[in-house]
């Protein structure tokens, strides 16, 4: 071997070292930017004379630093696109300007991202090692293109079912709809980044729709009408789901402010019992791939959410409350109206657990069904036979004492606050709104409520654990 021979060699063992040592670094990194950066430099490094782009063809990179442009398919780029398209590597040679270009197509095992262009000035001929060396190289990037989509796109969709686990496994903890709806849309801004999110309920034969609780404050006003119509519609007519970029190149009416909509159907049993909508004032905001978690999202929850509603409709029908049994609240009312035309007087007694939802969140809601059955077994201990223990709602109690004067109603209400301080586990305290009726000062029965309801509201104003007595608008405490 000759001293050239030897040179040639010495330079080619480096050149394999570098090419080593770069795609180990291509490799390391998980961001794409990053990784481009990195190979511009590396390759500047390598070729500090040649000037060099890369042709992408899918150009959702942020470089405006790099030697970056899209791939496109025109007749000046032949030998890019075929370079691209063939996965081969491709020369053009200009002998007038005596310039070699080189297109080394930059592909991974699934796609080709795109093609590396290298322009050797002053070089009619460009040595076969090199060739190689570069087509080695525009390969190594597309892997590691590839590694760091996939890695990406691979922690996305964990935190996509993580995400759909979670809500789940909450919708299925039986809660009330409005939590329930609560969560779900709390869940939806703050993984898709949406600025409204409406859930909606076809009643009478599908000619009305329902806002359900959990939708944004938007959905209640005039202005969310023309979205609320045209998504109804469009969803009555072929129960698929909505994926709009620019809301103003369709068919709605004026012009809109949510540019961004995605609307999915709830589907329960084959039948369409509603649908969500989710918007962005900036067009183009959504992916697809946040319409596919929606879609999941909804999917997931259709049947928590029909169970909820189904059980607050029977709730409305039972005389018993499942969780304390007590007397339901419809079978309170029937009892009040009666006794309002048989009996002389009455006390009416409204109870709340003081900072449930706080218990809830440390306990978890099993613990505090169980907290609500500790006060609901209170309750039943300290009333007599013809007195009525009743659910009033939620972890809202009630009783009601027919024929009982009201100082001896608003003892009861006494004893339940200090019995239920003394006994909870975990401790918790109540506080309680009295009202009255008698003959003399017949009430209408809703009044006797809203009395009762705002003394209640004294209460937890006033610092809680306590009972707060309203008679004739003359509060005492
Ligand atoms: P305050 O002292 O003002 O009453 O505070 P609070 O936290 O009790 O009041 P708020 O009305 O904000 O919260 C009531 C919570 O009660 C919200 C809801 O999650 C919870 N809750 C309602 N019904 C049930 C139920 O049946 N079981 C359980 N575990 N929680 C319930
Ligand atoms: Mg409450
Ligand atoms: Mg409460």
């Amino acid at each position: 071997m000759d001293i050239l021979e030897c040179n040639d060699l010495h330079l080619q063992i480096n050149r394999y070292k570098q090419l080593i040592l770069i795609i180990e670094k291509l490799h390391s990194y998980l961001d794409v930017n990053i990784l481009l950066g990195e190979f511009c430099l590396a390759l500047k490094e390598v070729y500090p004379d040649f000037s060099f782009s890369l042709l992408l063809s899918q150009d959702t990179y942020s470089h405006s630093d790099l030697p970056i442009i899209d791939l496109e398919y025109d007749s000046e780029n032949i030998a890019a696109i075929k370079a691209y398209a063939t996965g081969d590597l491709q020369f053009e040679f200009s002998s007038s300007d005596k310039h070699t270009i080189i297109y080394a197509p930059v592909k991974g095992k699934q796609v080709t991202y795109g093609v590396l262009q290298l322009i050797a000035v002053d070089t009619t001929e460009f040595p076969a090692n090199d060739m190689e060396f570069l087509s080695l190289l525009a390969e190594s990037l597309g892997s590691s293109i590839e590694n760091a989509h996939l890695y990406q796109q691979s922690k996305r969709e964990i935190a996509n079912l993580q995400l759909i686990n979670e809500t789940s496994h909450c919708l299925n903890s039986n809660l009330r709809l409005v939590d329930t709806m609560t969560y779900m849309s709390e869940q939806i801004i703050t993984s898709i980044d949406a600025q409204e999110v409406g859930f909606f309920l076809f009643l009478n034969e599908h000619a009305k729709v329902k806002i359900l609780p959990g939708s944004t404050p938007y959905f209640y006003t005039k202005q969310a009408q023309i979205y609320i119509d045209y998504i109804k519609e469009k969803i009555e007519l072929d129960k698929n789901p909505l994926f709009i970029g620019d809301s103003n190149l369709q068919n709605i009416k004026s012009k809109t402010s949510f540019h961004s909509i995605l609307a999915v159907p709830m589907i329960q049993s084959e039948k369409l019992k509603g649908f969500s909508i989710v918007m962005h004032k900036e067009p183009y905001f959504f992916s697809f791939d946040t319409f596919k978690l929606l879609q999941s999202l909804i999917h997931h929850s259709s049947l928590a959410l029909t169970n909820s509603m189904l059980r607050e409709e029977l709730e409305q029908m039972v005389i018993t409350d499942h969780l304390t049994q007590l007397h339901s609240r419809k079978f309170l009312d029937d009892k009040i109206k009666w006794s309002m035309k048989e009996s002389d007087e009455g006390t009416f007694i409204l109870i709340d657990i003081d900072n449930f939802k706080e218990l809830n969140d440390t306990y978890g809601h099993q613990v505090g069904d169980k907290v609500l059955v500790q006060v609901a077994n209170l309750i039943k201990r300290n009333i007599r036979g013809e007195d009525i223990g009743a659910r009033w709602g939620g972890e809202e109690l009630a009783i009601y004492l027919p024929g009982v004067p009201l100082d001896r109603g608003a003892a009861i209400a006494e004893r339940l606050v200090k019995k239920v301080s003394e006994c909870s586990d975990p401790h918790i305290t109540v506080s309680c709104g009295v009202s009255y009726w008698n003959k003399e000062q017949l009430d209408a029965y809703n009044y006797l409520f809203k009395r009762a309801d705002e003394a209640l509201y004294i209460a937890k104003g006033t610092g809680k654990n306590k009972v707060v007595i309203q008679k004739d608008n003359i509060r005492v405490s």
